[in-house]
């Protein structure tokens, strides 16, 4: 048997954290849970906390942490409580980890996830927002530091599972031509163009195939997820943007495919359920039940492939030019868009705000080399405080 795995899970409450601890409560034996992290759900924690028994517990809120504490004290339970990105980036980096699952949501996730990589860590990546603000200082740390990445993003596991077991980071000399990225299109594929002005954020959220946290849907909802994607592809598996297709495929069933030169193209498909590729990842190269309804095709019955409509995913477009622009672009766009959605989510700005917002924010900005951290994170600031003012302007 393999040995037992050691775990962080960084964004514990959120729906990877939670899809990753029902797959590890699944195989007692294999895995151990040393670290749980999140941002200020205490309840929730505190439960995690009483099921896994960490040694350690991170809330970043302060005020959470305390409380969090008191209850685990009141328990009798010996997890210690820490507060702060500090503390996160520190049991991201513990000596008696060896996995990392990275899936904070957002920008506030590169700091762990960097951490994580640096101490030379199994990095179970779902916070696909590292890779996009800081793909090359991401990549080079896990290469410097021999750290083993391993995508959690359905598209990337897919197109990791397709190709060659030992790629060695060049497309063309593993006979790869294409990387094909599938999309469902989200709650607003087929809706009337001139309803998207009106949507609300409950609309944007229903997913019609994936249970996700909000602002994931939304990018769903605006095809941003699949820009990122596009940008998290070409770190990961050192594609052109030319080499990467986005495929619209409603049913979800395929979550990406890989083509090869002599016209084969392999696929990876299954129930859209992430508790697959969290399974792949947490025990690889081991296959182990995920709790996963087995894939039943005759229901499925059939599958359906679209190009994308770049008029009413003007996102999807957004990210493209801003991988070619390169540099801290990407990272410029990542922030706009979490300061739209974020505004959108509150109901401050109309759906289709958030494109303008992001097209606008990149178009004002000035990007220059993402060689540093703070290269990436003053990129970062600059592109939220342009986006912050104009969707108080709005
Ligand atoms: P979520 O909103 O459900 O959960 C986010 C988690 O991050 C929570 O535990 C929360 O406490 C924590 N968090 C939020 N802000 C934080 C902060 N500032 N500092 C520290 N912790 C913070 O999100 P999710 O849907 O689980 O997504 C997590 C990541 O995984 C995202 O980057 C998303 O793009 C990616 N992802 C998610 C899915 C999915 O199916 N949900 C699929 C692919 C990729
Ligand atoms: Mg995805």
């Amino acid at each position: 048997m393999s040995k037992q795995r050691h775990l962080t899970v960084l964004g514990a409450t959120g729906t990877i954290g939670v899809n990753t601890l029902d797959v590890v409560a699944r195989h007692p034996e294999k895995f151990k849970i040393v670290a749980l992290t999140a941002n200020c759900q205490v309840e929730k924690l505190y439960r995690q906390c009483l099921q896994f028994e960490p040694e350690y517990a991170v809330m970043l809120n302060p005020d959470s942490a305390g409380e969090l504490r008191h209850r685990l004290r009141q328990s009798g339970r010996g997890t210690e409580v820490l507060s702060g990105v500090e503390a996160l980036e520190q049991v991201a980096a513990l000596p008696q980890v060896d996995s990392v699952m990275a899936a904070i949501v957002g920008a506030a996730g590169l700091r762990p996830a960097l951490a994580a990589a640096q101490s030379g860590k199994r990095v179970l990546l779902a916070n696909k927002e590292t890779l996009v603000m800081s793909g090359a200082l991401f990549m080079d740390a896990v290469r410097r530091h021999g750290a083993e990445l391993l995508p959690i993003d359905s598209e990337h596991n897919a197109i990791f599972q397709s190709l060659p077991r030992n790629f060695s980071s060049d497309l063309s000399e593993n006979g790869v031509r294409r990387i094909l990225l599938t999309a469902s299109g989200g709650p607003f594929r087929t809706v009337p163009l001139s309803d998207l002005e009106n949507v609300t954020p409950q609309q944007a959220c229903a997913h019609p195939n994936w249970v996700m946290g909000k602002k994931i849907s939304v990018d769903s909802a605006t095809m941003m997820n699949k820009g990122l994607e596009v940008i998290e592809a070409h770190w990961l598996f050192n594609t052109a943007p030319e080499q990467i297709e986005v495929v619209i495929h409603p049913q979800s069933v395929i979550h990406s495919m890989v083509e090869y030169a002599d016209g084969s193209v392999l696929a990876q498909l299954g129930n859209p359920d992430m508790r697959t590729p969290i399974a792949y990842a947490l025990s690889y190269p081991e296959r182990i039940d995920a709790g996963v309804t087995p894939l039943d095709l005759f229901k499925i019955a059939r599958l359906d492939f679209e190009k994308p409509d770049f008029q009413r995913f003007p996102c999807l477009n957004l990210a493209y030019q801003a991988l070619r622009r390169g540099g801290t672009a990407p990272a410029v766009l990542n922030a706009a868009n979490e300061v739209a959605v974020a505004a959108f989510l509150e109901e401050k700005i109309p759906f289709k705000a958030i494109p303008a917002i992001i097209e606008k924010v990149l178009a004002d900005i000035t990007t220059r080399a993402a060689e540093s951290l703070p290269d990436v994170l003053s990129a970062d600031e600059s592109a939220r405080r342009a986006a912050q003012s104009m969707v108080e302007a709005l």
